[in-house]
């Protein structure tokens, strides 16, 4: 790769490899995507564990592409990060949770929506005047909205980040730590945080029954965070033996395609219209 440095600005060169071409032509056409409504929100019920009932959903992206067909939020959201975009992105998935959440909270369905947010949204200087506008302006109770943020963030900027989620907390939103187990803050480091609620990793439920180590490090994980206060959602849960795992072991809210995959909000409003009934 010697003369790597001389080819950096050539994208069209037939012979770049295929992923720096694939982000390339991702980040054009990320561009302007929030004004040709390509993207739109998929939900995913997260279920109380005791009573098998939907008590919030996460908002999960999706990107409709008319050329590209449907791109998955792994390939494009780094993307998205890397140019900057996931600023004006999170704010308009935000938004738009949260106006869905508030429809159904004027219907009396008192469920918490989930927001994943990046990283970069949150060392953005204006993350929490945003985050009170877009409370303000939905007319959402605070109560009911969560923010998923990813266990790595905990590393980097301790200072600062305490501050943010500090902020946070005065706004009366929840803090979610997403991924939990993948990263490399300690447990103890929690207490440090306003968190409320932390879900375990799907790698770690996938192996509860096949894995030593998981089973350990889930119940840990659960007794922990039972400790310090702190709700437990399982990801990625699939079967009913997870499922009896995870309850013997007092974790109180499961997610995963065992309850439902993501869907669409007609379905998702379905679900729950469906519970009521029963
Ligand atoms: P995540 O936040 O960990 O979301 C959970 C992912 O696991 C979702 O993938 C969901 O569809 C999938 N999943 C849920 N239950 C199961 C299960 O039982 N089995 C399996 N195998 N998978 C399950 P999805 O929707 O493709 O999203 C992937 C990731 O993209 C998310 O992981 C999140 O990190 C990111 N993402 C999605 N939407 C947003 C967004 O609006 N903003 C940001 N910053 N990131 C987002
Ligand atoms: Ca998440
Ligand atoms: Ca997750
Ligand atoms: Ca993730």
């Amino acid at each position: 790769a010697k003369d790597s440095g001389k080819n950096k600005f050539k994208f069209y060169c037939p012979n770049l490899n295929d992923k720096i071409q694939e982000e390339f032509i991702l980040e054009n056409n990320l561009r302007d995507v929030l004004n040709k409504d390509e993207f739109f929100l998929n939900y995913q019920p997260i279920v109380d564990i005791n009573t098998q009932k939907i008590i919030g959903m996460e908002a999960l992206l999706r990107w409709n592409h008319p050329k590209l067909g449907l791109i998955p939020p792994d390939k494009f959201i780094p993307v998205a990060e890397n140019s900057g975009f996931i600023i004006d992105i999170g704010k308009w998935v935000l938004k738009n949770a949260c106006i869905q959440a508030k429809k159904m909270h004027d219907l009396g369905i008192n469920i918490f929506i989930s927001v994943n947010i990046s990283v970069n949204q949150l060392k953005e200087e204006n993350f929490i005047e945003y985050v009170s506008k877009i409370l303000k302006e939905t007319g959402i109770n605070p109560k009911y909205v969560d923010l998923e943020i990813t266990e790595s963030i905990s590393m980097e900027n301790i200072d600062y980040i305490t501050d943010v989620l500090n902020k946070l907390k005065y706004l009366e939103v929840n803090i979610s730590m997403d991924d939990f187990g993948t990263g490399y803050s300690s447990l103890g480091q929690l207490k440090n945080f306003y968190i409320s609620k932390l879900k375990i990793d799907r790698s770690f439920i996938k192996d509860i029954y096949i894995d030593s180590n998981s089973t350990a490090i889930v119940s840990a994980i659960i007794a922990m965070a039972k400790n310090l206060n702190i709700k437990v959602v399982a990801e990625g849960v699939e079967a009913n033996q997870q499922l009896k795992f995870l309850k013997d072991n007092g974790c109180e809210m499961a997610q995963g395609y065992l309850f439902s995959p993501p869907v669409d909000l007609q379905n998702m409003e379905n679900a729950i219209k469906n519970q009521i009934k029963k």
